[in-house]
């Protein structure tokens, strides 16, 4: 050990070169039959996908974004309306809110799990609230009990915004399947990614699924004719294609990252650095709720000297990332919403303390050893 080693933050050469014949053959046929935008292997490719996700449907649409977008937008959502949601997330869950004209109202995390706390939420509903939108951060389910009480109690649908969290669990329910409507993405960073572009929403509700699939197409039902005003929404069929063969290796990928989780946290134990199971080391790691399946979309540690640790691991070519900086209600572009610094102070503290370290399933061990071990020389000197 101690050879400085390179790891990037993801390798998809690396999963790509497991599975490129199969993927070449599946893009073929889609070129081959020149039918590129929605038709079978689209419809194909959702059956699997809303089996997958254990619901009765899934319908593809153009990205994780605008799977968001049109959920909030079946709902009618608009001017005047609320959605309750988390300020420690990706910029999409609160600018679907804002671009229908809604207003994002933000509810602090839970340090633990970086989901939103549920005991915050009933505080915020008002009359105008027309959704929940709990984000699955990181891979791991949000409290769904708790969130699903508060929602039926109110009469308030919920929009998971599960885009990380593809076959991750909450006592043995999938993300995507416990909300109305659960939003998820293809970005090619995610569990399951596309060569591009793409997004679903699964539902259970057979009204739903129909005015995701009119709104998807410009809301026009039958062709040329527009009850409701929707987007282009749609999926290619050559990411359905590539979406579906790698479908079948998402688990195995799964796996690869949970065992990779388990083993930084041997190592970080090992180690002295780990703060968890009686531990006085100074890396705080991520926190499994007892039932959860997590599904580690990111590895994030809390670590103090953040930004030193960050730089200095950059330095021996370790990549990493911050998710997130700049919690949603301090970027610039809601300063109309008028939130102060300190107003969500769990979301704030941990866009300061966290760091994700790469958990992608081909990580050797050398490669995570050598994380480890440069993130213990850092904290030494
Ligand atoms: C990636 C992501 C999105 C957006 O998905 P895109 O496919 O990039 O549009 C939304 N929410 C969260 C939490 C995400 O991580």
């Amino acid at each position: 050990m101690s050879q400085p080693i390179t790891v990037p933050l993801l390798d998809l050469k690396a999963q790509y070169a497991t599975i490129r014949e199969e993927v070449r053959a599946a893009v073929d046929a889609v070129l081959d039959s020149q039918q590129c935008i929605l038709g079978p292997v689209v419809s194909d490719c959702e059956a699997k996908l809303a089996q997958y996700c254990h619901t009765a449907h899934a319908i593809t649409v153009s990205s994780g974004s605008d799977a968001l977008l049109v959920s909030l937008m079946a709902e009618g959502i608009g001017p005047g309306d609320e959605v309750i949601t988390t300020p420690y997330t990706f910029f999409a869950t609160a600018g679907a809110v804002a671009r229908l004209g809604a207003k994002p109202v933000f509810v602090d995390i839970e340090p633990k799990t970086f989901n939103i706390n549920p005991a915050a939420i009933e505080a915020r509903i008002t009359s105008k609230t027309k959704a929940i939108l709990p984000v699955h951060l990181y891979g791991q389910c949000a409290d769904m009990d708790a969130i699903g009480d508060i929602a039926k109690r109110r009469g308030i649908p919920v929009v998971e915004d599960a885009a990380q969290a593809i076959g991750s669990e909450y006592k043995g329910r999938r993300a995507g399947s416990m909300g109305r409507y659960g939003c998820f993405s293809f970005f090619p960073s995610k569990n399951l990614g596309a060569a591009g572009d793409g997004g679903m929403v699964t539902t259970d509700d057979n009204a739903v699924a129909d005015s995701l699939q009119v709104l998807r197409v410009h809301g026009m039902k039958p062709k040329y004719y527009h009850s409701h005003i929707g987007g282009n929404f749609r999926f290619d069929s050559l990411q359905a294609a590539i979406i579906a063969v790698k479908l079948k290796y998402l688990d195995r990928w799964t796996a690869g990252r949970q065992a990779n989780a388990a083993r930084y946290r041997r190592l970080f134990e090992a180690a002295g650095l780990s703060a968890q199971n009686g531990g006085q080391g100074v890396v705080q790691l991520p926190y499994e709720v007892p039932g959860n399946r997590h599904i580690y979309n990111q590895f994030v540690i809390r670590v103090p000297r953040r930004d030193a640790l960050q730089a200095y691991l950059r330095e021996q070519k370790i990549a990493n990332e911050v998710y997130y900086p700049v919690p949603l209600h301090m970027q610039q572009c809601f300063a109309y919403l008028g939130h102060r610094e300190g107003e969500f102070p769990e979301s704030e503290k941990a866009a300061k303390e966290t760091l994700a370290l790469p958990i992608y399933a081909e990580l050797s061990d050398q490669q995570a050893e050598w994380i480890v071990e440069s993130i213990r020389s850092f904290f030494k000197k």
